[in-house]
């Protein structure tokens, strides 16, 4: 779909939409290809990857190009329980086409839910999810299935065999995990995640904003910020 050059022209927001989707920053080339579209954590890069993905003539429409999309968020552990050994897992969200379907009555494009793209709408994933997928770009494209164990004795049960199988994710070239990693390490280094920075280690971040609403007195009320962090080191 794009290579790790790939750049988007950001002047401080996405407008190819009807709508104006604001980006933190404006000065020209901070989207000029991936590594600084996640250093600088690029609004209008991410939403625009989500529509040239949707919208990619090989897979003859956006409907089939977004179920597309969600299998290839569930193949990075989102939207699905991960299968951990302790009770209470959530599954996250990563709504599917016949979802937004739904939601709008089948009349939809690439544009109705692009904030997928920034992290925003349609997904929702819990922490452990989001501590899987550091574990997925440190491994460049695979994950085991997480699990608490304090000691084995005799490990030759088939007990642990599920936690010892590697779940490949999509395929992704090494060359497009180094550009993450590159751009998650500059996050820490010169970006938003400096506060994580460690002496001596190199430490990959990725540092995010939720807005939070919630009913107060029975009134829909903008409260602070919830903020999230998610790294790996090294990196
Ligand atoms: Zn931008």
């Amino acid at each position: 779909m794009i290579t790790k050059d790939y750049g988007f022209p950001c002047h401080g927001g996405y407008a190819n939409c009807g709508k104006f989707i604001r980006c933190t920053h404006s000065n020209p080339g901070h989207a000029a290809n991936l590594r600084l579209a996640i250093a600088n954590s690029c609004n209008a890069y991410f939403v625009h990857l989500y529509r040239l993905a949707v919208d990619a003539p090989k897979w003859g429409g956006v409907k089939n190009g977004h179920h597309k999309w969600a299998e290839y968020m569930r193949s990075f552990g989102l939207g699905h329980r991960l299968g951990i050994d302790i009770p209470g897992e959530y599954t996250g969200t990563v709504a599917d086409t016949a979802e937004i379907n739904r939601r709008y009555r089948g009349q939809w494009n690439s544009c109705s839910e692009l904030y997928v793209g920034m992290g925003q709408g349609a997904v929702v994933t819990t922490p452990l999810q989001m501590a899987n997928a550091m574990c997925i770009i440190a491994n460049k494209g695979y994950y085991y299935i997480p699990h608490f164990v304090e000691s084995v004795d005799n490990d030759k049960s088939d007990i642990l065999k599920k936690y010892k199988e590697r779940h490949q994710v999509a395929n992704v070239s090494d060359d497009a995990y180094e550009a993450v990693k590159l751009g998650m390490a500059d996050v820490v280094t010169s970006g938003t995640g400096r506060i994580a920075a460690i002496d001596g280690i190199e430490v990959s971040g990725k540092t995010g904003t939720a807005e939070n609403q919630a009913k107060v007195n029975g009134v829909l009320t903008k409260l602070k910020d919830h903020s999230v962090f998610v790294a790996f080191a090294p990196a």
